[in-house]
């Protein structure tokens, strides 16, 4: 849904959006319990400011980003927040913009002198989160899960000749790796670095349709989409890589002719958590790439709730959450407007939220909270990656992070799904807040999602700082499992996930709950939240790491 239509929702609008059972729940609430429920309605109220159509998608860089930036300025504002920005409350960041320009740009497979093409949109595509070179003819080789960790005794380059090559990988993590190695090693910047090392000059990755969150048939429509790197060289985790492409999956055994393995046998392997092996193939891949390359300035927006403490107010729990989405792009079911109503606007509102609430409340913790807004995630967590390499705090009084994205209220919230649950002594903190609010607490289920580093607390956590986020949790094989797994296949990064979904509004107050009682606990906390020392995440920490770069 989500076609042009009047911004203006109002609270027959959120009526309308509602589950029946949710509909009897705030009608009764309109008719009894209104000065309880306020909350909710202005939670929803912040939701349909940033996800109606008037503000087209939220894209990095747009008009309606700044104008959003500007909503939470205000917002910010009306809590009592000091600017925290360059610019009052807005810290302006700086992208590079790269699209391509399919029409004089190819990709072929040669072999045995023969050449075949590839159709760019079906068969795979160019990734421009990379800047690419012109062209490129390289040989090709199947690295497997494409990891390369000597700590952990797995080296699938074992054997391989990578120089001038570009690898070709499944974009899974296995199974024997716990879900933060999973999640580290399998982020594009991690793999890069492995790559390059081996003297790879590029990549081709290749997902497993099982566990997709976003199917080939909605992935590829935005290929045409500007991609955007940080201008600032020192923060562009891809340097030197030549070449990306995705692989259509039902597509890759146009990869893999004359090696004797097919993508089915390939993947059944990686469903099994089995290894898988590693192989020259005896193709070469060559390219063309015609790229239309720009800059734009887009908003982190920062406010301070200064802390009552004379000695802890200079130390800073960051409370995080994106404000950009997808845009406008290509249509699915007439709609070309990608909302992102859950995503994040969810998120943001819960911030605004908490901040309205400790303002009314007069509740300021002993140390400051430092509220942000980041732009840039869905182009690959920028925005906060800029903000934790120019904090407008020093940044070694950054001491915690707690980020908002996507948390999902699609159901009543009992459990409460926590990344990072078990690396630090936050984990303490989210599990007594949880007790106390009559919640259950899990880790994440599904580890090989690699949620942990794939939203804006990754950015704070490899600057040492420790972080949780968190979500409304589901039990495996239940109804609200399988609410979640159709929401991600159906609504995630679509033009549906807008006002017109069904949303439980009691899940978001008692999330808002969480986050506001969290925040304090953390802000009181008399000591510094530290990792723990069997985490994984407890090396970035080191003195003299980036944490103390300002
Ligand atoms: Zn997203």
């Amino acid at each position: 849904m989500g076609r042009l239509r009047d911004p203006d929702g109002g609270f027959g609008r959120i009526l309308t959006n509602m589950t029946f059972r949710a509909r009897i729940a705030a009608l009764v609430c309109v008719l009894a319990c209104m000065p309880v429920h306020a909350d909710q309605k202005r939670w929803w109220s912040h939701v349909e400011a940033l996800a109606n159509d008037g503000m087209a998608g939220r894209n990095t860089g747009s008009p309606e980003h700044q104008k959003a930036a500007a909503y939470v300025a205000a917002a910010f504002q009306r809590a009592g927040l000091q600017p925290a920005g360059i610019d009052g409350y807005i810290q302006p960041v700086k992208f590079k913009t790269r699209k391509i320009v399919e029409a004089q740009s190819s990709l072929a497979l040669e072999r045995d002198g023969k050449t075949e093409p590839l159709t760019l949109g079906d068969d795979a595509n160019f990734s421009m989160r990379i800047d690419p070179a012109p062209s490129v003819s390289a040989p090709l080789v199947f690295v497997g899960y494409g990891l390369n960790i000597p700590e952990q005794h797995l080296n699938e380059f074992e054997g391989l000749n990578l120089r001038g090559a570009v690898v070709v990988y499944i974009n899974a993590t296995p199974a024997s790796l716990t879900g933060p190695l999973q999640a580290h090693f399998g982020s594009a910047g991690e793999r890069w670095r492995m790559y390059k090392a081996a003297g790879a000059i590029g990549t081709i990755s290749i997902s497993n349709p099982r566990t997709t969150d976003i199917p080939w048939a909605r992935s590829t429509l935005a290929r045409l989409q500007p991609s955007m790197s940080l201008a600032d060289p020192a923060l562009d985790d891809a340097a030197g890589q030549q070449f990306s492409v995705t692989m259509n999956p039902a597509r890759a055994d146009k990869l893999l002719q004359g090696t004797g393995h097919t993508i089915a046998e390939l993947l059944a392997l990686v469903d099994a958590g089995k290894a898988l092996p590693h192989f020259a193939i005896p193709t070469r891949v060559k390219a063309t790439v015609k790229v239309d390359r720009g800059d734009l300035v887009s908003q982190n927006v920062a406010g301070i709730l200064r802390g009552g403490d004379a000695r802890r107010r200079n130390e800073y729990l960051i409370v995080s959450a994106h404000l950009d989405h997808l845009g406008v792009g290509e249509p699915i079911n007439g709609d070309r407007i990608y909302n992102g109503a859950m995503d994040n606007a969810s998120g943001i509102a819960a911030m605004l939220e908490v901040a309205a609430e400790l303002h009314e409340r007069n509740a300021a913790p002993a140390r400051s909270m430092l509220f942000v807004a980041v732009t840039g995630e869905e182009k690959g967590e920028l925005g906060s990656k800029y903000f934790a390499a120019h904090p407008t705090v020093p940044a070694d009084r950054i001491m915690a992070n707690v980020n908002i994205d996507m948390f999902l209220p699609l159901f009543p919230l009992k459990t409460l799904m926590v990344l990072g649950l078990d690396e630090s002594d936050l984990g303490t903190d989210i599990r007594a807040v949880a007790a106390q609010l009559g919640l259950a607490v899990q880790a994440d289920p599904e580890p090989q999602r690699n949620r942990f580093a794939r939203s804006d607390q990754y950015s704070f956590v490899k600057n040492g700082v420790p972080a949780l986020a968190m979500k409304v949790g589901y039990e495996a094989d239940t109804p609200e499992a399988e609410i979640a797994r159709k929401w991600t296949a159906e609504r995630y990064h679509a033009p549906s996930d807008d006002l017109q979904q069904p949303i439980d509004l009691d899940a978001a107050d008692k999330y808002v709950d969480v986050l506001r009682e969290l925040a304090l606990r953390i802000g009181n906390r008399t000591d510094r939240p530290k990792w723990n020392d069997a985490s994984f995440f407890k090396r970035f920490a080191t003195p003299g790491a980036s944490n103390s770069r300002q």
